[in-house]
């Protein structure tokens, strides 16, 4: 048990002395990148200020009607997942005259709906190895540097978790100590802890419901590893205020409901937004326009040019809340091959044990919902390695998510699709920003 606190504290060093959820990107803003130190020194000022305010929404609303056709924005941004609110706070620290409108509220979308880990993918590097596959090491080695960058940006809402992977063949021991090893050294400076092999002993001791044979072969230790765990709403929704209070113009419940064109229909130069609040509408006009909708950026293109190709393949993840008593505090646990090859975890979670997630196709909706095999597919799965009895009724809530998969037309399931960014511009005026995992929205707001 003392072995557990020691790595529970190592995972909860989550820097409780900061109080406030605001912060600035810190490696990807330079005070060359706006010209100068003092400017973006004066906007730290603001930033951290501790009696700072986000303006009311009527002042973030006038400032966007103030934006018109002879005075745009520099950028409107349409989306306040993690992509719209970091390209947000991104545009605005460069000096930009931002403004970001988001239909529902900040987070809403796929952005809470995560597994909350900040990872650079053990099993996309496990491809990359597997494949020769430079793309997906390029992938993996970016995600371990920003997993790091974002702890450190946010320690209040970020830290250092341990993971558990279990064994049960001396071969499994070695394969997954050798892979996890490599993680390590990819990871490089960026290194949150090395990971280890434990014995079998010392791993129930450490995973006290973790099941000492599994299909009938025993347990030979485990191998844990580190990555990092998120609070991503909180996370997503300091983005926001920190764009706010740095100057855009952020509103929540604010819809684009079509986007504007010049008088020839050539070039996107604003949009008509409904306020879903009041049921009122004004225009917006910008000088580009970012379409940070996550999998309903393929709508908004569609405002652009009916005809555009779609290129979001949804994909949707359940995640499910357990009991406390699954999972002890401050280790997670991840089956890396389920029945049916997919990768399962396990974590402490706000008191709380979360499990997840699946990766099947989807329908885009609103409010995606968990189905009953779904849930159902999670249970079995962790089922067959823990010593407790995983019962239905043990599900105290579940939720599901659409992940924003950028389609690759040569890819035959959601599983090969390159779990990478794209941005792109399908029509003058309108730069599209899909894809990618939570851990490196950085990478695609800069
Ligand atoms: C199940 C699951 C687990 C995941 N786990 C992880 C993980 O552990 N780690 C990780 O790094 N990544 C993870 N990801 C990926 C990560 O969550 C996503 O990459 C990220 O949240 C995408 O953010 P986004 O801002 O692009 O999309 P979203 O968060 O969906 O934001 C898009 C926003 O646009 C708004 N919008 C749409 N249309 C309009 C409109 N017309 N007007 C105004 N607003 C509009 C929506 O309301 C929404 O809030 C996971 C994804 C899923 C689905």
């Amino acid at each position: 048990m003392t072995r557990l606190r020691k790595l529970g504290a190592v995972a909860t060093a989550t820097a409780s002395a900061y109080g406030s959820v605001l912060f600035l990107h810190s490696s990807l803003v330079s005070a060359g990148d706006n010209g100068g130190g003092s400017p973006l020194e004066a906007l730290r000022k603001k930033v951290h200020d501790p009696g700072a305010v986000v303006p009311a929404r009527e002042a973030q609303q006038s400032a966007l009607k103030a934006a018109g056709k002879s005075n745009p924005l520099d950028v409107l941004v349409i989306g306040g997942g993690a992509t719209g609110s970091g390209t947000a706070l991104d545009a605005v620290t460069r000096g930009l005259r931002v403004g970001l409108v988001e239909r529902e509220d900040f987070a809403s979308g796929t952005s809470s709906r995560s597994t909350k880990l900040l990872h650079g993918g053990v099993r996309y590097l496990e491809k990359a190895v597997f494949n020769l596959d430079y793309g997906q090491f390029k992938l993996v080695l970016h995600a371990l540097e920003e997993r790091k960058q974002v702890i450190e940006n946010a320690p209040h809402l970020c830290h250092a978790l341990p993971c558990m992977t279990p064994c049960f063949s001396w071969f499994e021991v070695v394969y997954y100590w050798m892979g996890l090893k490599m993680y390590d050294l990819v990871a490089g400076r960026q290194l949150l802890h090395l990971s280890r092999y434990y014995s079998t002993k010392e791993s129930v001791e450490l995973f006290p419901t973790l099941a000492r044979v599994v299909n009938d072969r025993s347990l030979r230790g485990t191998v844990v590893y580190y990555d990092g765990q998120m609070n991503d709403a909180r996370l997503n929704v300091g983005l926001a205020c920190t764009a706010a209070l740095a100057g855009a113009a952020v509103l929540n419940h604010a819809e684009v409901v079509s986007l504007l064109k010049d008088d020839d229909g050539k070039r996107i130069i604003g949009a008509r937004i409904r306020d879903n609040l009041t049921g009122k509408e004004f225009d917006t006009y910008a000088k580009v326009i970012v379409n940070a909708g996550g999998p309903f950026c393929d709508s908004i293109r569609k405002m652009a040019n009916k005809n555009a190709q779609e290129m979001i393949s949804p994909s949707s993840g359940v995640h499910i809340i357990l009991p406390d008593y699954y999972s002890p505090e401050g280790m997670g646990l991840i089956v890396p091959k389920t029945k049916d090859g997919r990768v399962v975890f396990m974590l402490p979670w706000l008191g709380r044990t979360v499990a997840g997630t699946t990766d099947s196709s989807t329908s885009i909706t609103y409010l995606p919902e968990p189905h009953e095999d779904e849930i159902q597919f999670i249970l079995d799965a962790i089922s067959d390695y823990l010593n407790v009895k995983v019962r239905r009724v043990d599900v105290l809530s579940a939720w599901s998510g659409i992940r924003p998969l950028a389609l690759d037309p040569t890819a035959k399931n959601t599983e090969s699709i390159s779990r990478d960014h794209v941005v792109w511009e399908d029509y003058p005026g309108l730069v599209t920003i899909t894809g990618g995992k939570w851990t490196t929205y950085r990478r695609r707001c800069c």
